[in-house]
């Protein structure tokens, strides 16, 4: 046993279907405006290379099957959104994947919120500034439990959406990504070694809107598992 200076964290981990044994969460990578109604909504043609973003693996919230899970409504914004996403479960690491064999490299797939400050995020932006404030605050990596790959069927034209008081904020399908699963990961691996454990948030759809203290976020993808996820003051 290494002897710590302070209390050492504890591994971050995420339930997987069908067993006791959790995922263990490394880096969290997320994909920015990977649906072209999305991307336009932000001001942006839709047409750019992927690009991505980090945020810290202790971002996680655990949304366990059947529970309504629930988040803090974070500090210094008036404009707390959601971004339903399909996370990508990281099992096998590489660096300079291939896209062809991107697949070898997943373990399974989650349904994930990348919540986001938007008045934040968009002050930063303006600014030439990091997306940090705006995106790697706390609780701000709602998870789900993970489905293993080889239970999980085609995802390529699965539906994915977001509803607050059983009304759609963002519906669309998994087809419509910019950028595919496969994609993504050749193209992280060729900046980053993927490691065992990282999760990648694939990118979210149009719609993405507010949430007050007090809305429960329902978020689905077709074949997965879905989540809930309440704003509490
Ligand atoms: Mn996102």
């Amino acid at each position: 046993m290494t002897n710590y200076v302070i209390p050492a964290a504890p591994q971050v981990s995420v339930p997987v279907l069908g067993t006791d044994a959790r995922f263990p969460v490394q880096r969290i990578y997320c994909v920015g405006r990977n649906y072209v109604e999305h991307a336009q909504e932000m001001g942006f043609t839709g047409r750019e290379p992927p690009f991505f973003f980090i945020k810290p693996a202790n971002t996680v919230v655990v949304v366990d099957a059947g529970v309504t899970a629930t988040v803090p409504y974070p500090p210094l914004t008036k404009d707390y959104q959601h971004e339903i996403e399909l996370v990508v479960c990281i099992g096998k690491g590489g660096k300079n994947i291939a896209v062809a064999d991107a697949k070898y490299h997943i373990y399974g797939y989650a349904v994930g919120f990348d919540m986001t400050r938007r008045d934040l995020q968009t002050e930063q932006k303006k600014l030439g500034r990091p997306w940090c404030i705006g995106k790697s605050f706390d609780h701000a990596s709602p998870i789900g439990p993970i489905t293993p790959a080889a239970q999980v069927g085609s995802l390529d034209n699965a539906e994915i959406f977001v509803q607050v008081a059983g009304k759609d904020r963002q519906r669309s399908t998994i087809s419509k990504l910019i950028w595919n699963v496969s994609e993504v990961i050749a193209h992280i691996s060729n900046a980053w070694e993927l490691q065992a454990g990282d999760l990648i948030y694939t990118g979210t759809p149009a719609g993405v809107a507010a949430v007050a203290v007090g809305d429960t976020m329902h978020g689905h993808v077709d074949g997965l598992t879905d989540i809930a996820v309440k704003v509490v003051a």
